[in-house]
């Protein structure tokens, strides 16, 4: 039986303990090329089938080296292609040679222009089904692994990151060096993730480090600061840390997100280093998945929302315990805004809005909004205000520690919400929220007192978060945006959050230089949650604007968000 609508990995196969990874990395090529073994739980006999996507095979043999048959079936458009091999009796594993597709869809090369220091740069971005374009592996959350061995050869001048722990350098051959890592802790193969590049650290506490290009890493330390303190308060909520270090690395401007709580190494974008330390809620974000999503992982794309629904929820508990109510009310009115904004982006498929979805036959990528994020975080909420806080708590606590280290669906979650807190559920109505589209019209509301006095002009913005609650409360044409600029500098800060939702007011109020305005902000960034809204306003208004802009703009997204770019301009009819 099939384990996830997203993957080949069948329940009556051996699955998948441990992996050891050696890959060369050809910046010239654009390939990685090595092996990758799969050491089974037990061992098992017959076929084996992995997910593989744009992948040269080029190898497969059992662990000894004894060539097995195996089958590549032509790819399907959203699974990739099934490798299937065929095991004889008592197989404890396979050995696979391969090499990556420079279209590797989890891959980005950069050329040395596309960033700060002018090196090249590759990195990986796996959720939710890219870790197949990596290597041919057992790519559901349903089977987590530890990795043994990963190997990566790289040029000695740059470094390779793992969000592994890491064993230290080998020397290569000619200007080559062997960076060494391993997992001891099983991860779904979405974690699995590295980075290479001119990498430099600054140390932030005994257990945390903050990873950038040289020239950016006194900024990045200086933003993070906090780290340790969120780390923390997190802990006190949700119990011990159980992931060693938590280091963070800046990534180039193309990474597609906010973040990726890469396990021990969360990869950020560089548009949260406002300068004013506005932005890092993010990292109160990635940090809080060490426990909601990396520990307790969804076991499919259908049950994202347990991941982010619980890990907003938790980021602004964080954020509550270090900057008191208030601040985290604010974001969750910020947070409120984004839901209302996605709710209307499906309003013609509502289905993708339940937080149980049915994704068979839909890409993950493109079922992707902030609804499992704000309308988890509200069921969650919801859910703590009907318990009582002192009970929740203590149930969150019980949650972590009962499935740690395991992948779980919605329904184990409402099972052992019934078996801890009986009658909760009904009583929330937890279900309307489940499997409902859309929001319960009497959905718990952020309070923040703060937001009411913008929006009724009684008080100006004191800080960014709240210039932002106050910038999303305006309709376009009911303001003076010259005056406004003017006020408060919006098309030069450097926060691409305050900047964008701008540049969105600009276009809606047809001013004259937003479409300036949005370019600017379109080659700067590849973070999708910036693209996405200015790219669906500008090619409503300006298609031909839209169409040239990505055209100058793409070589330095993602190929993520290129798909996501390229299917709103089609949307709107700016290209075909
Ligand atoms: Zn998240």
């Amino acid at each position: 039986m099939r384990l996830d609508p997203h993957s080949f990995a069948d329940s009556g196969q051996p699955q998948t303990r441990s992996i050891d990874l050696e890959l060369r990395a050809d910046f010239g090529a654009r390939v990685l090329e090595g092996e990758v073994a799969l050491h089974f739980r037990s061992p098992g006999a017959g076929p084996l089938d992995l997910d593989t996507r744009d992948l040269s095979v080029r190898a497969v043999s059992a662990l000894d080296g004894t060539p097995l048959r195996h089958e590549l079936s032509a790819p399907e458009p959203i699974l990739g292609a099934r490798l299937r091999v065929e095991l004889p009796a008592g197989s404890r594993g396979v050995r696979i040679r391969y090499a990556t597709s420079p279209a590797a869809t989890a891959l980005q090369w950069l050329d040395p222009s596309q960033t700060t220091g002018k090196q090249p740069f590759l990195y990986s971005q796996s959720q939710p089904i890219h870790a197949r374009s990596l290597a041919p592996l057992q790519d559901t959350p349903r089977v987590r692994v530890i990795v043994g061995s990963a190997r990566f050869t790289v040029p000695s001048r740059l470094r390779a990151l793992m969000a592994a722990a890491a064993r230290g350098r080998e020397p290569g051959s000619g200007d080559e060096a062997v960076d060494t890592f391993e997992m001891p802790q099983p991860v779904p193969p979405y974690l699995l993730a590295f980075a290479v590049g001119d990498l430099s650290s600054r140390q932030l506490s005994s257990r945390c480090a903050v990873w950038a290009e040289p020239a950016l890493a006194d900024a990045a330390a200086a933003e993070f600061a906090q780290v340790e303190d969120m780390l923390r308060a997190a802990e006190k909520l949700f119990g011990p840390y159980e992931w060693d270090r938590y280091d963070v690395l800046v990534m180039p401007p193309s990474f597609p997100y906010g973040g990726m709580e890469n396990p021990r190494l969360t990869f950020v974008t560089p548009s949260i280093l406002a300068g004013d330390r506005s932005l890092v809620n993010v990292i109160a974000h990635e940090l809080a998945h060490a426990w909601t999503g990396n520990l307790v992982s969804n076991a499919s794309a259908n049950d994202f929302w347990l991941n982010e629904g619980f890990t907003v929820y938790a980021e602004r508990r964080i954020l509550e315990s270090l900057h008191g109510r208030e601040a985290s009310e604010l974001h969750a009115t910020a947070g409120l805004h984004d839901l209302q904004v996605s709710l209307e982006r499906f309003a013609a498929r509502p289905e993708l809005t339940r937080l149980r979805t049915d994704l068979r036959g839909v890409d993950p990528d493109e079922a992707y909004s902030t609804v499992p994020y704000e309308k988890g975080y509200l069921l969650l909420r919801r859910l703590e205000e009907t318990a009582g806080r002192p009970a929740w708590d203590e149930f969150l606590r019980d949650y972590l520690g009962t499935f740690r280290f395991q992948s779980i669906t919605t329904q184990d979650f409402l099972e052992f919400l019934e078996a801890r807190l009986p009658g909760l559920a009904a009583r929330a109505r937890a279900l309307e929220f489940v499997d409902a589209p859309g929001l319960p019209p009497d959905a718990p509301l952020p309070r923040s007192l703060r937001a009411e006095q913008l929006r009724r002009g009684e008080t100006d913005p004191a800080n960014p978060t709240e210039l932002l609650v106050f910038l999303q409360g305006l309709a376009p044409d009911s303001v003076d945006l010259r005056e406004l600029d003017a006020r408060f500098g919006l098309s030069s800060r450097r926060s691409l959050e305050l900047r964008h939702t701008f540049v969105l007011l600009q276009l809606r109020a047809g001013a004259p230089e937003a479409v300036d305005s949005a370019r600017r902000v379109l080659l700067e960034t590849g973070r999708m949650r910036y693209l996405r809204p200015l790219y669906t306003d500008l090619s409503r208004r300006h298609p031909e604007a839209a169409r040239r802009i990505y055209e100058e703009a793409r070589g330095g997204y993602h190929a993520i968000a290129r798909s996501m770019v390229e299917s709103v301009l089609k949307e709107q009819g700016a290209l075909r």
